[in-house]
């Protein structure tokens, strides 16, 4: 390591539940990613630290979603998972925030961009940053808090549940399918086409820095979908290289107080590239 260099501390937060226990269409690339981990020796670095969550407390949920959502969810069957999943966001947020950590990577075992206040769609079932922000904001952390949804699919249960917080920047790069409450005064909403390559996305990370760095905030989460894989199954046609870049360019910008939210996303080898890329620049030294 440089003498010059600074070095980085990383929590990863992981649990086997979300493998055993998470959504079908997204589970099977959870073991995969984590053992891609561990293949590149990031889990011994002395910079990294590996976390287990635990499954968030119900009255988090309750603050954040209607009753009658909640009960649609323990009737999905997904409702302890979906609990465990925010218990990680919690975590690597709290671990973040706190100063502990300069970044976070926190494995989910459902997702969260699509549950607004009173519905659930898309995989997702608990909003586990909304949740993750209310703690936070509990212990006078959080004030100011910008959101990069890089998810290809549109943040809506998101901007439904913190669209309106004058102290929260949410972020969309999104396939052009704008759906409810995409206005608002901190929102940006950048659409790609479909079909959009590497250099389009990347020129939207650009404009997306630009507005997260003029918001300053205290703490950005990164949804993180790499459903806009071209291998994968939404929308984009992005290559294997690009989620590197991605992270490197996050890291210029904001070297520390970056929680990445693993979203959507089922293929195995692509989660191995994109995750193990991502912890991996998290882990090296900042120049
Ligand atoms: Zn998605």
């Amino acid at each position: 390591m440089p003498a010059e260099g600074k070095r980085c501390k990383v929590i990863v937060v992981y649990h086997p539940d979300f493998a055993a226990q998470g959504y079908p269409a997204l589970r099977e690339r959870i073991a995969p990613a984590f053992e891609e981990l561990r293949t590149r020796g990031l889990l011994d670095k002395e910079e990294v630290s590996l976390m287990e969550p635990r499954p968030a407390e119900e009255e988090l949920a309750e603050e954040v979603h209607t009753e009658g959502h909640i009960q649609g969810v323990k009737r999905s069957g997904y409702y302890q998972v979906a609990l465990l999943s925010a218990g990680s966001v919690i975590l690597g947020a709290e671990e973040v925030a706190s100063g502990k950590a300069d970044a976070a990577f926190c494995f989910t075992g459902t997702a969260g961009h699509h549950a607004s206040r009173d519905g659930f769609w898309g995989f997702c079932y608990l909003n586990d940053v909304a949740m993750a922000l209310v703690r936070l904001r509990r212990e006078g952390r959080g004030r100011r808090v910008a959101i990069l949804d890089i998810d290809p699919h549109f943040g809506d249960g998101t901007r439904d549940i913190l669209g309106e917080d004058p102290k929260v920047l949410h972020v969309n790069l999104h396939s052009g399918y704008v759906m409810r409450g995409s206005g608002g005064s901190n929102n940006l909403d950048l659409a790609l086409f479909h079909d959009a390559g590497d250099a389009q996305f990347l020129h939207a990370v650009d404009r997306a820095l630009e507005a997260v760095g003029r918001f300053r905030p205290e703490l950005l989460f990164v949804v993180f979908g790499h459903d806009s894989h071209r291998d994968d199954y939404g929308a984009f046609e992005l290559s294997d290289g690009v989620y590197r870049e991605f992270a490197l360019r996050v890291k210029r910008s904001f070297p520390s107080g970056v929680v990445y939210v693993l979203s959507g996303g089922a293929r195995p080898h692509v989660a191995r590239r994109a995750i193990g890329d991502v912890v991996e620049v998290l882990a090296a030294t900042s120049p």
